[in-house]
């Protein structure tokens, strides 16, 4: 959560932080600041809201900013304090000499303020960010320069943080510091950059370093020196960035993600590009641990959100194709659970980001109980991916969107994939299909209008439930909480034979039914439990394969899709799901890109 940018350079400092905020929004949209050096000193700059509004209040200011080579900027997603301008970052301390804009929490910040307090320091914000520029200030009272005053900070610190710090002091300086937090600097020439997300740095380099846990970097323009501030080793390696910027940038559409749902073929293509061959799948990233994963007995997923529903399609996947048992976990309770492990038992960490503090922490409990750990991830060198024994990438490019969309589609494309890895027998067909699934995708989205006036006639209502079976249950979860995500209606999926259960108390006339219903071995029970439904006279929209006259009869109405292999039937049920809550969102009137509340890359617990 929270966008931080950094610059320093030869160029004007803040058009390039103002750009890098709108580009890391997506991470964060309580409030916006920065800090950059000028002529008088530091100039700070906040506004509640938008990065939109921080542009609207430099109009609005008086005061000359433009020249400066070096500064900070954040975008906020608030964690301690409530969203004001008072607790807009960049905070700084008595003497406002440190200026520092943190993404994380110090989770001994109390502690830490109650002492700094006790020396005489005085505190103008609620966060827990504050006390790092108050502390540093602590060191520096007591004879410390700088640099030494932030490493004898940052030792104190509990929690999570990347840091963007600069001095009033030094202007061709700009620090930076990370521990579970991400953090990523641009290298130019004579000039470098800071980022919380490389996707804000590739309108300017393609060349990376991403910090490590108890990195701290000192940068100026023309050079950088990391160390570990536990007095490790480093390991800095420069990495290039893959993504291009028409991939960041919204084109003719009018969301990122509208444009994200009808990248879904190329997604799906990109996830299988170079991967199918004659004699089967070929996975680079797994071959370092080929061996291993011949021997294993069982496999545990952890994941959050989206990723999760991806996960939970995963468990069918391995257990259908590869016959491998495979438990789903929460990473965030995953953490949590005492079970013993037993040797041949590999964990598979699905993450877009690949910084979710959730799953990087069910990672961590993975190393330590000696499992063998996978990634799937999308960005390309980000904490996940960098901490697991292997991984697959989804290639999925940037998801600027904060519903996640094309990541689904990737996720699932690389599991089906890894399952048939998996496979001593290869399941005929399968990757056929997969090579037709984009073209599949395509011909649904060619229909999006249907869907389109199919959400102007459901906005109405106020309660979804969406259901499906195998391996459509999960997808009925996915389906759901994209709703509920971007046009804050109550929607529940549930597995179809679960309703009479529970939930078909609820079913009436004002309560719809999203159903889940392509021809595939459980067809017939889908018709019995929406007969049920169409019984309690509740509508139902129904997602079916072309061809199905049976179902026109029993839902309200009908949403046709090609047919294909059921492991494969969630690329394609999905997409219509996507669109739905898109449109419904959108028609309320909702930024769907922004949903109130949320922010992508969650990297706090
Ligand atoms: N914990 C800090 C705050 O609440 C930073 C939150 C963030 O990552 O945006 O201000």
């Amino acid at each position: 959560m929270c966008g931080i940018i950094g610059y320093i350079g030869k160029q004007q400092a803040l058009p390039i932080l103002i750009d890098g905020l709108k580009k890391l929004e997506y991470r964060g949209y309580d409030s916006a600041g920065f800090a950059v050096h000028s002529g008088e000193g530091v100039v700070v700059k906040k506004a509640v809201g938008q990065v939109a509004n921080l542009e609207k209040a430099i109009l609005d200011s008086s005061f000359q900013i433009l020249d400066s080579n070096i500064g900070i900027a954040h975008t906020r997603w608030a964690t301690h304090g409530v969203p004001n301008e008072v607790n807009s970052h960049p905070h700084t301390d008595c003497k406002q000499r440190v200026f520092v804009a943190h993404n994380g929490i110090i989770e001994n910040y109390k502690e830490l303020k109650h002492y700094l307090q006790e020396r005489g320091h005085t505190f103008t914000s609620a966060t827990d960010t504050e006390v790092v520029a108050h502390l540093i200030e602590d060191f520096i009272n007591q004879g410390d320069d700088f640099e030494k005053a932030l490493k004898l900070a940052l030792n104190m610190l509990r929690g999570a943080y990347a840091f963007a710090i600069i001095d009033a002091e030094n202007s061709a300086v700009l620090y930076a510091a990370k521990c579970q937090s991400p953090l990523v600097i641009g290298l130019g020439q004579q000039e470098h950059f800071l980022a919380s997300d490389p996707s804000a740095l590739i309108t300017h380099t393609k060349n990376a370093v991403y910090l490590n846990d108890f990195e701290m970097a000192k940068i100026s323009a023309g050079e950088i020196t990391i160390e570990n501030i536990r007095r490790e080793p480093t390991d800095t390696k420069v990495v290039t960035l893959e993504w291009n910027l028409e991939q960041a940038q919204k084109g003719n559409y009018q969301h990122f993600m509208q444009k994200e749902i009808f990248e879904g073929p190329e997604t799906v293509k990109l996830a299988f590009a170079g991967r199918l061959h004659e004699a089967g799948v070929k996975l680079g990233g797994l071959e370092q641990v080929k061996e291993k994963l011949e021997t294993i007995k069982r496999v545990i997923i952890c994941a959050c959100g989206t990723s999760y529903y991806a996960g939970l399609v995963g468990e069918y996947l391995f257990e259908e194709i590869a016959g491998i048992p495979v438990e789903t976990h929460f990473a965030s309770e995953f953490r949590y659970r005492q079970e013993p492990f037993e040797p041949g038992t590999a964990a598979i960490f699905i993450s877009q980001s690949g910084e979710t503090a959730d799953t990087l922490g069910a990672l961590r409990k993975a190393k330590e109980n000696g499992l063998l750990t996978l990634g799937i991830v999308n960005v390309v060198g980000s904490t996940i991916a960098r901490e697991t024994d292997a991984g697959v990438y989804n290639h999925a490019g940037p998801e600027i969107g904060v519903a996640s969309t094309k990541a689904f589609l990737s996720q699932i494309t690389v599991l089906a994939l890894m399952a048939e890895y998996l496979a001593k027998v290869k399941r005929p067909g399968l990757l056929e299909e997969l090579r037709n699934i984009p073209g599949k995708i395509g011909a649904i989205l060619a229909r999006a209008s249907e869907i389109e006036k199919l959400a102007e006639k459901y906005l109405y209502h106020k309660n979804f439930i969406f259901l499906g079976r195998r391996y459509n249950y999960p997808t009925a979860l996915e389906g759901a909480l994209k709703l509920k995500e971007i046009s804050y209606l109550h929607a529940e999926g549930y597995g179809a034979g679960e309703l009479k259960h529970g939930p078909i108390a609820m079913i009436g006339k004002e309560f719809p039914t999203i159903a889940l219903v392509p021809g595939n071995g459980v067809l017939e029970k889908m018709y019995s439990n929406l007969e049920e439904i169409k019984a309690r006279s509740g509508p139902i929209l129904a997602i079916a394969t072309e061809g199905d006259q049976h179902i026109s009869a029993i839902a309200s109405d009908v949403f046709y899709i090609p047919a294909t292999l059921e492991p494969l039937e969630p690329l394609l049920t999905v997409v219509p799901l996507q669109l739905l809550a898109y449109y419904i969102g959108a028609k309320l009137g909702y930024n769907v890109d922004k949903p109130r509340n949320l922010a992508k890359s969650v990297t706090v617990e």
